[in-house]
């Protein structure tokens, strides 16, 4: 018997010897776990790689990849991403993010982008390393993040199914407002993120938004006391676990089905719940967080002059004086920066808009610019040296926006929403449908 045992043991400690032998001499790379995405990939030789960021649910341009790599510790591996030539703005090649363990992500420090070729060098600084177009933020992770949060405020938060995915997840809203009263005298505000399940910074900065909210800060108790946030942190999440950047998707982007039948479940589910919510509650904004093309600077989306009134006009840039007043030094430089965008059918804030008569906003964060292009008539910017993004910049992005939203309707007279509803004069004549200046959100 112990012969036996003493026998085996001896083999499987020879095999697992084997086996670490092997795995020491070679590299692999693979993205077969939530989230990843990264194709075709080619061995060019034993540290030089070659794949794709694949178009998993056939948007036109690839953008998102998340891919790990196993293998020695103590070299370097170089690997392209080939296809990123036709990217939404791929100008000077953004630095994506590598880690080690998962927890903490830097930005890869040696890039270089030869159109449509990104090659990375990244050291191993152990056996595994993962590196992602940005820092990756799963579907797991929301999981978990909005279980520790009705853990720790169970009397101010509420989180509920607010329908499943066409692949059955679940879809959260939750619900922050002081005693879970949601009264007709409180105001409310909803908020989107990851409608293009790629651009995860709207993630990040609602996390921090709503982690300030349910803190013991005075503003935020005061805010619970007169608000009710009403937040979706991630719309589309198959897009997000299948490793999805999700953008212009066929057969339809979510962020473009917001008209009146959407084709889109979550999106037919999430405007029938506002409007039925809007009835009997004092609705007054909608801000619905993206980030823009690779290299964007941080911006906001309004409306021009002619579509709405001049009191509304007003106001929206009063909201953005206040998040360059409340942004972290980072981001300051960019909090005023807008983009006017006419008339595009069917997107989220346009769509609320018109319905009920809310403020609306979309609110553009950052990746990682790396230069001002000038190619968005941007207000009055110069060129500057870039603050660098990081998780933290990111959330304490989320707190300047929640202290923006308490100071911007605290500021206005309850009920003020019944005056913005005055309507912009073009509401009675045939929408005119005009071409959206710069990107598209
Ligand atoms: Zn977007």
């Amino acid at each position: 018997m112990h012969v036996i045992l003493f026998l085996t043991a001896l083999c499987v400690s020879s095999v697992g010897l084997y086996c670490g032998a092997a795995q020491a001499q070679e590299y692999r790379i693979t993205s077969d776990f939530e989230g990843g995405n990264f194709g075709n990939v080619t061995k060019l030789s034993a540290n030089h790689f070659a794949g794709e960021a694949e178009t998993k649910l056939s948007e036109p341009k690839p953008m998102w990849y998340y891919f790990r790599i196993d293998g020695p510790a103590g070299n370097e591996v170089t690997v392209d991403v080939v296809n990123l030539g036709n990217i939404y703005g791929p100008r000077a090649g953004m630095k994506p993010v590598v880690s080690y363990d998962r927890k903490t992500w830097k930005r890869v420090e040696q890039t270089d982008w030869k159109s449509p070729v990104l090659s990375l060098r990244i050291p191993m600084k152990g056996r595994t390393a993962w590196v992602a177009f940005c820092f990756p933020y799963t579907y797991t992770d929301l999981r978990t993040y909005l279980q520790r949060l009705k853990d720790q405020s169970p009397s101010n938060v509420n989180v509920e199914i607010l329908c499943r995915s066409r692949q059955g997840r679940d879809v959260f809203l939750v619900t922050i407002t002081a005693g879970l009263e949601e009264t007709g005298q409180k105001k409310g505000i909803w908020m989107t993120g990851r409608q293009h399940s790629g651009e995860v910074t709207g993630t990040f900065v609602l996390e921090g938004l709503i982690d300030f909210l349910v803190s013991d800060d005075p503003v935020a108790r005061r805010m619970r006391k007169d608000f009710i946030f009403k937040v979706i942190p991630m719309v589309d999440v198959d897009g997000v676990a299948n490793g999805c950047y999700g953008k212009d998707q066929v057969p339809k982007d979510f962020n473009r089905d917001w008209t009146k039948n959407p084709s889109i479940p979550t999106i037919q589910t999430l405007r029938t719940t506002i409007s039925n919510w809007a009835r009997d509650h004092s609705y007054q904004m909608f801000l619905d967080v993206h980030s823009p093309g690779a290299c964007g600077e941080n911006h906001i989306y309004t409306l021009p002059r002619n579509r709405c009134s001049h009191q509304y006009y007003d106001r929206q840039h009063q909201f953005m004086k206040l998040m360059e007043e409340y942004s972290p030094a980072s981001n300051k430089i960019y909090a005023r920066n807008y983009l006017e965008v006419r008339g595009v059918p069917g997107m989220a804030w346009v769509a609320e808009y018109t319905d009920h008569g809310v403020r609306a906003f979309i609110v553009e964060v950052t990746y990682q610019p790396t230069k001002l292009t000038g190619a968005l008539p941007m207000s009055s910017l110069q060129e500057f040296p870039s603050p660098p993004v990081t998780i933290l910049s990111l959330r304490e992005y989320g707190e300047a926006l929640c202290r923006a939203i308490g100071h911007f309707l605290g500021d206005a007279p309850h009920g003020e929403s019944q005056e913005t509803r005055d309507r912009p004069s073009s509401r009675h004549a045939k929408p005119t449908l005009l071409q959206p200046q710069g990107e598209m959100p």
